[in-house]
Parts: C-alpha cells; structure tokens; sequence
C-alpha cells in the first residue's frame, strides 16, 4: 500500500538525517581553499577608483610638506600670554603657493592666507577675525599657545610611512591621500573575471515575447550588476537549458573566460538539476546542504580549476547567497583578503520567531532609526530586494524578536556594493 508521509508544508524545513553544514563552517572552507589569482598591473590614479591596490602604499612626501597656515591672519612667533597685545606688521605677506622668502623678525608678525607656507620666524597664526589693524600694526588679545592656527608638516602623513595597505579597495578618499603624498601611479589587482550563467528551461530573454510558462531571466542582470558593483568584472555567458551537455559545454566556456563562475538554477538534487549533477561529478569542494534561509540550495565546487558558485535559482535566494558565500570568496580571491561583513545593531521595528539551526537573513531598510523587514519573506518576492537597502542577520539559535529587540543590520555596502 502506498502511504503518504505526514504534511509538514514548510519549504524551509531541513530534512532530518541530513548533515546541515552551518553558515560560519561553510565560509572558513571557503577561507581555507581559495587564495588570490589575480595579477598586478600599474594605473594612473585617474583609473584607480575601486581597484585594489596591490602592494602598501608608501608616503612618497608629507601631508602637509611644509608646516602652513590653517586660517586667513596674521603670523608670529608664539606663544602670546592672555590680555591685549600690539605688533608691528613685516612688509610683505604669505599666500597659498606664493611663499614669503624673508624672516619675519622676533616680535613683528605678517600678514598670512590660507595654506601658505609659514615664514621663518613664524609658527603661530591669529585669525583675522581677531584682529585690529592700522597702517603698520596689528592689535588683538591671547592667549594663543605656540603653533595655534597652523598645521605642523607631515601632521596627516609622514614621508616614508604606509599611507594605505595592500588589499584595499580604493575610494575616492583614497584617491585623495595618494595623490596629496606624491603618488600618481599604483599597483593594483587585474579585475577578477567573474562569469554568470542561468540555466532552466523555463527562462526567457529579458524584453522578448514569452509564454506564459515561461518567465523571464531576472538572476543574470541582478548578478552582472553586483559583480560590476563589487569592483570585479563579470562576463555575460548567456542562458543555458536544462541540458547536461549544453551546461558542460557553457562552464568549460566560462572557466577558460574567468577567474570564478557563478551559475543560477538547477542547484537542488531535481530531476532537472544538471547544476548540482554535473559539479558532483567533478568531484572537489562540494558543499550544497547550507544551513541557511533563504539560499538553499547552494553548490560550492570546481570546475577545471575555477571555484563554482551554483546559486539557487530564486533570485531573493541567488542574491543573498551571492553577498553571503561568493562576496568574501571573489574578494579574497581578488586580493583584498578575507571579508566580514559590517552591520550594525539597531532597534527591530518588527517581530520574528525565528527556529534554531539555521542562520537566516531578511530583506530590510532602515526608517526613523529602526529596522523594518520586507511582509513577505517569499524567496521569489523580486521586489522586496528592490524596496530593502540591506538584509537582517540572524543567528544559527532560536529567537523571538519583539519590537525595540536590537537585530544586527547589515546595509548593502557592507557587502562591497
Ligand atoms: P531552481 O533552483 O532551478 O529549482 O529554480 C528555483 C526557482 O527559481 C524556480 O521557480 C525557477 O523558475 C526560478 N529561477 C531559476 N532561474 C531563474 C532566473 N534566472 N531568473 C528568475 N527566476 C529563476
Ligand atoms: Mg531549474
């Protein structure tokens, strides 16, 4: 007699007798197995933006070089005692670029701008606002201490010190500091090539007519974008069916084109999951039972060499699964080291019970100082990845968050978008 097993209805419940690899277990593998492969090439600082940089960047001169005037004022030898004092006024003034070569007597003060270097004889400046004056004197009231109003040489950046590490990727700050202590070039990181493939039957070409069993490839423009945000560059490798042959055909393609491939769909032990069937025969790596909600299932795993990211085809799923596994591998592997992701700790503006053994992860954004999650925590809700500006973090154990609880957020940038 045929007898059909209790009805659980719940999609995201782990099947018993299957060892759930825990979230944290299954980064350190990645951690453990992967390394950088990406080559170094010098670019002008003008191209530098989101590269990272290969070796510690060494002051080449200080910031400031010279020790300048941090107002618009008047220059002297400090410091000044409290009460009123009158000085005599040097010919002459300091500006920006257009130093005042003589020494300014013990005494006397001169006129100083913004940015000049100081005068021999000067170390202290008072602001203009400050001060009186008359034809050839200057009258205002201390104390001053020595070097106020000034900025001493080298005060930012010392010459010869490590204005920024290896592994970083540069912003435009960044850009900022190189060129202010006399860098024009750097050595950075080749882009990692990241390859994206969709694989299903059932998916068409985004704009193109399409029955209504078909639906359109929403993973692959999502990924493309996240990789090209994350700094990497990614390689379109086009859609694939649910063919065996075809997909072995298209990851040989993407692991002579990339550094990493990122597949989605067919990940599951399905009928029609040639994915997860074709990494298993390829042996290494293999890691596809993630205590994780959402992004099961998720094939960790190489082909000819290339680590293989074969993400669940549900986009909310692919994306997390995607900031969550492959951001801190591609990053490693790009040069910048292993990455935690950064959050922070905010008031929940909602209530959860969350079951132990799993980590889970909530479309979120943040309103008046607290932590909003998307009503639906479908994996095929697109729309409550476009409407979150990053996701809430659970831990592994058991929880009941109730409004004001602290969760941990965790904005998209904290993932390298
Ligand atoms: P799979 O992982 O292949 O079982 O797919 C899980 C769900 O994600 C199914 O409903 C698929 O139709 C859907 N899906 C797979 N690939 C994509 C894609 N590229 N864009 C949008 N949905 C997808
Ligand atoms: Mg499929």
């Amino acid at each position: 007699m045929l007898k059909p097993p209790p009805l659980r209805n719940d999609c995201f419940a782990l099947p018993a007798g299957v060892d759930w690899t825990p979230v944290a277990d299954a980064l350190a593998l990645l951690r453990e197995r992967l390394h950088p492969v990406t080559a170094t090439e010098s670019v002008p600082l003008a191209e530098a933006l989101d590269r990272i940089l290969a070796e510690d960047a060494i002051a080449r001169r200080s910031n400031p070089p010279q020790a300048n005037s941090a107002v618009d004022g008047y220059g002297f030898a400090g410091p000044v005692a409290e009460g009123a004092h009158v000085l005599p006024l040097a010919r002459g003034r300091a500006a920006a670029g257009v130093p005042f070569d003589g020494v300014v007597p013990p005494g006397e003060a001169i006129r100083i701008l913004t940015g000049a270097a100081l005068p021999a004889g000067v170390d202290t400046v008072v602001l203009e606002e400050d001060v009186t004056v008359d034809q050839d004197r200057i009258a205002f009231r201390g104390p001053l201490k020595k070097g106020a109003n000034a900025r001493a040489a080298g005060e930012d950046v010392a010459a010869g010190a490590i204005a920024l590490r290896a592994g970083r990727r540069l912003t435009p700050a960044d850009l900022a500091l190189l060129a202010a202590v006399g860098i024009g070039a750097v050595p950075v990181r080749e882009r990692l090539r990241v390859a994206v493939i969709s694989t299903g039957d059932e998916l068409a070409e985004p704009g193109q007519p399409a029955d209504p069993g078909k639906i359109y490839d929403a993973n692959r423009p999502m990924l493309l974008g996240l990789i090209r945000r994350m700094g990497f560059e990614p390689r379109d490798m086009g859609r694939v069916e649910d063919d065996r042959e075809a997909l072995r055909a298209r990851l040989d393609h993407a692991a002579e084109e990339a550094d990493v491939i990122l597949t989605s769909g067919g990940a599951s032990a399905g009928d029609e999951d040639h994915v997860s069937a074709l990494l298993r025969e390829s042996g290494a790596m293999q890691q596809w039972r993630i205590a994780i909600k959402p992004g099961r299932p998720l094939a960790l795993a190489m082909w000819n060499g290339r680590p293989v990211f074969g993400l669940p085809g549900n986009p909310v799923a692919a994306m997390v699964c995607t900031l969550v596994f492959a951001y801190p591998a591609m990053a490693l592997m790009a040069g910048m080291g292993w990455h935690e992701p950064q959050g922070f700790d905010l008031p929940a503006a909602f209530e959860k019970r969350k079951k132990p053994g799993r980590r889970e992860y909530l479309r979120a954004r943040i309103r008046n100082g607290r932590v909003e999650v998307f009503h639906s925590e479908g994996s095929g809700r697109i729309s409550g990845l476009s409407w979150a500006t990053g996701l809430v973090e659970l831990d592994d154990g058991e929880r009941h968050i109730r409004p004001g609880d602290p969760v941990r957020f965790i904005p998209w940038s904290g993932f390298g978008l």
